[in-house]
């Protein structure tokens, strides 16, 4: 399963900042980007970062993504950033057009299209049941 080992590679990064960047308290939330390019269900994501995280130090925590639009570096003309989108009627979204939006150019993904961990929250309340 595909999300699974997305997850699994989010978690094996996760543990590796926290053993170098430990926290005082508990993990709520970890914020992550995701590329517009990578398809994935966000539900089979969640359901298997509550199965993975189960007894680790995150246990419980979830995770919050951010869709991030592609961006292309075009080597012809130098441009780079967002591209066009083109948006077809019946179609329910955008799809990105992977071509340089100045010169048409084959264009290369810079960003948008992978799994990024850019925060977390921290609960450093101390643990004692909410009255
Ligand atoms: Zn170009």
């Amino acid at each position: 399963m595909h999300e699974y080992s997305l997850a699994h590679a989010l978690l094996d990064g996760l543990t590796d900042h926290l053993r170098h960047h430990p926290v005082e308290g508990r993990v709520r939330a970890v914020h992550i980007r995701k590329g517009e390019l990578l398809i994935l269900s966000e539900e089979a994501l969640a359901e298997a970062w509550r199965i993975l995280t189960e007894g680790t130090e995150v246990a419980g925590s979830e995770l919050r993504i951010e869709n991030v639009p592609v961006r292309v570096r075009c080597p012809g003309c130098g441009y780079e950033g967002p591209v066009k989108y083109m948006t077809e009627e019946g179609w329910h979204f955008a799809v990105p057009v992977l071509a340089c939006p100045r010169c048409a150019g084959r264009a290369d993904v810079i960003e948008g299209r992978d799994l990024a961990i850019v925060g977390l929250s921290v609960d450093d309340a101390p643990e004692h049941p909410q009255p």
